[in-house]
């Protein structure tokens, strides 16, 4: 494989197409805004320079990979030429599903389709598509270029062959992938939301406070971020829609989210983009404070 394309180029789009370009490949990084594919390539540039500074590449290293990448805004021309492409645009299952339709129709016939998605089911995109047996998932972990874990999910029809050109490409990628089979929330988020949600509960219920819960598990279990912090940072909105996919899923009420985090969505408190969640945020402050709502 040598040429890929990224669709959507937010958060995730951004670091997807930097870690190809860095690696060598030719990366075509598509979006339908103009302007966030102006914010991708700067903050790609500006990753990139902090890994030169940080002595990871060298600057030779990052003039390659920013040869290595180009954008557009025309989905249709932008796969065209691709061998791989992955998909991370917005969550949302119509639009994921009215773009592997697309790109099924406008892609070279053996090209593999891979989504990035945090909890949307493969099988079901696949099923949207003539090859469902090139679909499979790529989920990477934020922020790309620092973590090493690729999820890479199998849906029910995914081919041997292409997984294991995904789990191949992953190590090139310096990356550490491990396999597995497609059911609501894959094993990172069927793991981590119930955590996220029971920590939320005990909240609610005033078994402890936010500094107190996240102290628990950063010192108790060595977790570098403690649940309620990491909720924040993830985006209160998009735990909420993981753990609908794993309530609706499973149908187990073990999966209900925890009231206080639906009334929290709902009022516009969605973590760290928002400024607000268990903890508040300010631009330019690292200071960890948490929000007055939860204060003691
Ligand atoms: P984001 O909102 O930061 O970026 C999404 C981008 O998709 C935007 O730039 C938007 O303009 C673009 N987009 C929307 N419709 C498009 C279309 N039709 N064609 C091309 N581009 C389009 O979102 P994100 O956080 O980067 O998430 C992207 C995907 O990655 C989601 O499926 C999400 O579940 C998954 N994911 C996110 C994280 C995370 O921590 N943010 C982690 C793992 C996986």
């Amino acid at each position: 494989m040598k040429n890929i394309a990224v669709i959507g180029s937010g958060t995730m789009g951004n670091g997807i197409a930097h870690i190809f370009a860095q690696h060598g490949f030719s990366v075509t990084l598509i979006d339908i805004s103009e302007d966030a594919l102006k914010k991708a390539e700067a903050t790609i540039e500006k990753n990139l320079g902090r890994q030169v500074e940080k002595g990871l590449i060298k600057e030779e290293n990052k003039k390659n990979a920013l040869a290595n990448l180009s954008t557009t805004t025309f989905m249709k021309e932008g796969v065209r030429d691709a061998e791989l492409v992955i998909e991370a645009a917005t969550e949302n299952i119509d639009l994921k599903l009215k773009i592997f339709k697309e790109l099924d129709e406008s892609t070279k016939p053996n090209t593999i389709l891979a989504s990035n998605t945090s909890s949307i089911s493969i099988t079901k995109i696949a099923s949207i598509t003539k090859s469902p047996d090139l679909v499979i998932g790529m989920h990477f972990m934020n922020p790309v270029p620092v973590m090493k874990l690729v999820e890479v999910i199998r849906g029910y029809r995914t081919s041997d062959a292409a997984t294991a050109q995904i789990m191949e490409l992953s190590k090139k990628l310096d990356k550490i992938p491990v396999e597995v089979n497609d059911y609501p929330g894959f094993i990172a988020n069927r793991l981590l939301m119930p955590m996220i949600n029971e920590a939320i509960c005990a909240l609610y219920e005033g078994v402890a406070g936010v500094e107190e819960i996240d102290t628990v598990m950063k010192l108790g279990m060595a977790h570098p971020m403690g649940p309620l912090q990491l909720a924040d940072f993830i985006g209160l909105d998009v735990c909420l829609s993981i753990l609908h996919v794993l309530y609706d899923g499973f149908g187990n009420p073990k999966y209900a989210p925890c009231p206080i985090l639906v009334n929290m969505v709902q009022a516009g408190h969605r973590g760290v983009k928002t400024g607000s969640g268990f903890y508040q945020y300010k631009a330019a402050s690292k200071e960890l404070v948490v929000a007055e709502r939860f204060r003691k």
